[in-house]
């Protein structure tokens, strides 16, 4: 996947996505799966906004039981489903638990019938061939089996706990980029730090966009007989400049914040909820959810997610010191044993949501549940131009199936039926993953360890050879980067050349795991910033701007 504006601004393209989050990525892997000529670009790097920051789970939906949402937890089970099948080294089956307080509502007896439905409504879920991914039936657990498995948790009321499966992505950058390489594999074409600014029109038809390039400032048209908007919170922003705005508008929108933090809980992810009251009026997380999660990732655990609603440019977002302090003593009243401290969160991955309203029994912020999908023919009267609000990381690839068929009605061409829940993305040639990690292991080259060859099919799956390419060619590329078990110099290299990774903080963050779970460390950055140096042609000045840079990003707003 080559960088090439003055290539990509040479053709009208039959569909033009704007914003490479994870919704965008989806439709355009889908649209050029059905023969459409498809651009994507990114005011950013691709997937640096909202997509960065998911808690990483890719779930069911159980929640939705609690509204009776039984088409949404449908639509859920299928793309967990689906997401397993296309992305199998990326999603992973995850265990989780909550423990149940009292007989009510929350109690172990409703718990059980909730899990019975929630097997019930995924009766389907393990129809892949790949036993690695199959999900067992939920169940209820008696206390003492709880507290073994959460040593620590308030015994005050507890009658037991519940036990059910969901996925997660250990990696859900590369997820996404993964999506855009499959696209770029079919033909689409893809910019990063490519903004729209502002639409083409003909009549009240939009017939492209006017683009910066935000690297050299350049201007120029891009051309399209349909434009597809997934530009996430910035939705009303860019759709202002025409003068329209998604139904329902102002957009509001609400920060949603989770924490990195050593291990805190090994084994399963943990419901746990926040003992309301205890908390100072003005504080943060008051406003926030009450239900938080600790989730088990990589080496460490992801703490979220608090909610706040967020009223200025989503431009300006910045997570602050507050922020994280507030959620620190939240999750510190609510799971005590964790003994959580400022010290031990090792990053902050920090997004805006769409939300409905905040309410006003709770003061908890209640987040938007639908995708908004607008065909603005219908909508305001300009044709060419649809536009896509997503509201889960999970069903990305569903609604954007569906913005593609819109798409290719208005481009009036024969309908083709999306491939794109069936067809692996990038490197999701495997059939059952167990094995084919077991084999890639066994026949690994001199000078790759076993630990880094396991990364790398965790990573790149059935493309890991693209990776022992460049060992091939210079076997010091085998060697994992100082501080580093695994990451190895060759994916660095490999980002440059073929993933567009135009910065520091484009690999270091969601080329590579190197700094996604925390700050690398310099002597790690160095290496890196050298590779990237040699591939790039950077001097000495800019290589320590991109290490001042990509340091920066650990540093909250004050
Ligand atoms: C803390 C947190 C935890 C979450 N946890 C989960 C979870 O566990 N599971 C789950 O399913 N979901 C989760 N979500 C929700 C999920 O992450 C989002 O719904 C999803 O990532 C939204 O994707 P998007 O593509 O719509 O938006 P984004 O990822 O924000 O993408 C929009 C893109 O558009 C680009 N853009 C904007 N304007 C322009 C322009 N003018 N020109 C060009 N490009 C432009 C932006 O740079 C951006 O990259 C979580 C969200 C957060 C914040």
């Amino acid at each position: 996947m080559q960088r090439n504006l003055s290539h990509l601004a040479s053709e009208e393209y039959d569909i033009l996505v704007v914003g490479a989050g994870i919704y965008g990525a989806c439709a355009a892997r889908d649209a050029a799966l059905r023969g459409l000529k498809v651009a994507i670009i990114d005011k950013g790097d691709f997937g640096s906004a909202t997509s960065q920051n998911s808690l990483k789970i890719i779930h069911g939906g159980l929640r939705y039981l609690q509204q009776a949402d039984v088409i949404r937890m449908r639509e859920s089970i299928r793309e967990r489903r689906t997401l397993m099948k296309i992305a199998p080294q990326f999603v992973h089956p995850l265990s989780c638990i909550m423990p149940t307080y009292g007989h009510l509502t929350k109690g172990r007896e409703a718990l059980f019938i909730g899990l019975l439905i929630n097997d019930i409504i995924g009766f389907d879920r393990n129809r892949l061939e790949d036993p690695e991914k199959h999900l067992p039936r939920g169940r209820t657990i008696p206390k003492k089996k709880v507290v073994e498995l959460l040593p620590g948790i308030a015994t005050e009321g507890l009658t037991g706990g519940a036990i059910w499966y969901d996925c997660q992505t250990h990696n859900s950058e590369r997820l996404l980029l993964s999506f855009l390489l499959a696209a770029a594999a079919e033909g689409a074409r893809a910019a990063n730090y490519v903004e729209a600014t502002g639409f083409l029109t003909r009549g009240r038809r939009v017939i492209g966009v006017a683009a910066i390039d935000r690297i050299s400032g350049e201007k120029f048209e891009l051309r399209a007989r349909v434009v597809l908007t997934t530009t996430g919170p910035w939705v009303g922003n860019l759709l202002g400049r025409l003068g329209t705005r998604p139904r329902g508008s102002p957009l509001r929108l609400s920060s949603a914040i989770n924490l990195v933090t050593r291990s805190l809980i090994g084994g399963y992810a943990t419901g746990i909820s926040s003992r309301a009251g205890l908390i100072e009026e003005d504080a943060f997380v008051r406003r926030g959810s009450r239900l938080y999660f600790i989730a088990p990732w990589r080496s460490v655990s992801l703490v979220g997610t608090a909610y706040a609603p967020y009223e200025g440019d989503p431009d300006s977002y910045r997570v602050t010191e507050r922020e994280i302090t507030d959620l620190i003593a939240e999750i510190d009243r609510a799971y005590p044993a964790g003994g959580l401290t400022r010290a031990d969160v090792k990053a902050v991955h920090a997004g805006l949501l769409p939300m409905d309203k905040v309410s006003r029994r709770t003061g908890e912020v209640i987040l938007s549940k639908r995708y908004c999908l607008i065909d603005h023919r219908t909508h305001d009267g300009w044709d060419g131009l649809i536009s896509v609000l997503g509201v889960k990381y999970t069903t990305a690839r569903a609604v954007a199936e569906k913005a593609v068929d819109i798409a290719l009605r208005k481009l009036g061409s024969a309908f083709v039926t999306s491939r794109s829940d069936e067809a692996p993305i990038y490197g999701g040639r495997i059939p059952r993953f167990d094995d084919f990690l077991a084999a890639a292991v066994h026949g690994r080259p001199e000078g790759i360890s076993p630990e880094s060859m396991t990364h790398l099919v965790y990573h790149y799956g059935s493309r890991y050879p693209d990776i022992l390419s460049y060992v091939q060619r210079e076997p010091a590329l085998a060697n994992p980067l100082p501080g580093q078990k695994y990451v190895i110099g060759a994916e660095v290299v490999h980002a440059v050349r073929e993933e567009m990774a135009l910065t520091l903080a484009d690999c270091v963050l969601r080329r590579t795991e190197l700094g996604s779970a925390g700050d690398p460390g310099e002597a790690c950055l160095a290496a890196c910033a050298n590779l990237m140096a040699r591939e790039r042609g950077w001097d000495h000045a800019r290589r320590e701007k991109e290490i001042r840079e990509a340091e920066a990003v650990y540093i909250p707003r004050v």
